[in-house]
């Protein structure tokens, strides 16, 4: 039984990749550590049973050394896939210090202990840490915003403009100092835009189910035409454990569905599957799109080249914007067909 140790495991992406984790490799401990900030919710976890033997929950902070050092201790862990950040880019702008004490500071407490306890403990054997793999949860807003044309590949330079996307920038740097200075076996996804179940009611997709199922306006920022590439959550899922355990070391791959979609696009698919699943009385959805002043820093088109896992590690996104927008919007009529009337 090997341990790992998967931060952030109650926040939307985590959320839907431990219980995927749990169900899919019987060999596997999962600790999940999640400090339970707004952006948790333990409900997302309800289907891994109380008494899981391969499963235990610790609510705690990345940031804190001790707890960090304890967890590597007393369960031997061999692996973390690190998850846990501050997400929203809404909440960088008004309040920048919790993204760099989580997302630099605590990605560093994070990967300082694990190269203590792999590469320094007088316990481990020589060339122990080769079996040993930090994951580092990225995103593709590290590399700015792209014109009309172009792709972000690996190689494209790291221009971040927002204080989220600045914090994980720094944090990718970081990861990548500790393969080339300390040899550390790390590797880095960088992630296109995900939706699907269990996204936090404050990102686009569920702002826009919810307030359209409330007849309230829904917000759109600016033209509507930012665009970014569009990944159904459970491709991202199995891109990481496809790049967990077959990924090279001191590599960084991109993912995303290709899936190109403007805001606009977004937003009028959503109304159209809601005026099939909850018909109103009174035209449709669409009446309630409302454009609000454009966030500052708005970056205008992020799309992924995901040539470099689709060919090395035979990764594809199973689901395009249609299908996974599907699922998506039924999960959500179940979620808020109480709360919203
Ligand atoms: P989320 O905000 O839904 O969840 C983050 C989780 O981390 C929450 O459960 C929160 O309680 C926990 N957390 C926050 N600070 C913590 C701390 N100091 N210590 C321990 N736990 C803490 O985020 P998400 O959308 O699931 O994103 C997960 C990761 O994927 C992040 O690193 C994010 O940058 C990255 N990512 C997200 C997307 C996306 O579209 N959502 C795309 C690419 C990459």
């Amino acid at each position: 039984m090997k341990s790992i140790l998967i931060t952030g495991g109650a926040g939307f992406i985590g959320s839907n990749f431990v219980p995927y984790f749990l169900n899919k490799y019987e060999d596997y401990y999962v600790i999940n550590l999640d400090k339970m900030t707004y952006a948790g919710d333990l409900a997302n976890l309800a289907e891994i049973p109380a008494n899981h033997p391969r499963y235990s929950f610790v609510e705690g902070d990345i940031c804190d050394r001790e707890l960090i050092a304890q967890l590597f201790t007393e369960h031997n862990i061999k692996g973390v896939i690190h998850f846990a950040a501050e997400s929203h880019v809404d909440n960088s702008i008004e309040g920048p210090e919790a993204f760099i004490r989580t997302n630099v500071n605590g990605t560093f407490t994070l990967l300082d202990v694990a190269r203590k306890y792999w590469m320094e403990s007088p316990f481990t054997y020589k060339d122990a840490y080769k079996d040993c793999r930090f994951h580092h949860i990225s995103t593709d807003e590290v590399y700015g915003t792209l014109g009309k044309t172009g792709l972000f590949t690996e190689e494209t330079p790291y221009a971040p403009n927002s204080p989220y996307s600045a914090s994980k920038a720094s944090s990718d740097m970081i990861v990548r100092s500790y393969f080339h200075t300390y040899g550390m076996q790390v590797v880095t996804t960088n992630c296109s835009n995900n939706y699907g179940p269990k996204q936090h009611d404050e990102k686009l997709i569920p702002v826009i189910i919810r307030k359209a199922l409330g007849k309230q306006s829904i917000p759109i920022y600016g033209d509507g035409q930012n665009i970014r590439d569009w990944l159904y959550v459970m491709d991202h899922c199995k891109g990481i454990d496809l790049v967990y355990h077959k990924g090279e070391a001191g590599e960084t791959y991109n993912i995303g569905g290709r899936n190109e979609r403007d805001n606009l696009y977004i937003v009028n698919t959503i109304c159209e599957l809601l005026d099939k699943y909850k018909p109103l009385e009174n035209g449709s959805y669409k009446q309630f799109i409302t454009f609000v002043k454009d966030r500052p820093g708005h970056d205008r088109r992020y799309a992924i080249d995901a040539t470099k896992i689709e060919t090395q590690l035979g990764w594809k996104a199973e689901e395009n914007f249609e299908t996974g927008i599907v699922k998506t919007i039924e999960w959500y009529l179940e979620k808020y067909k109480e709360t919203v009337s």
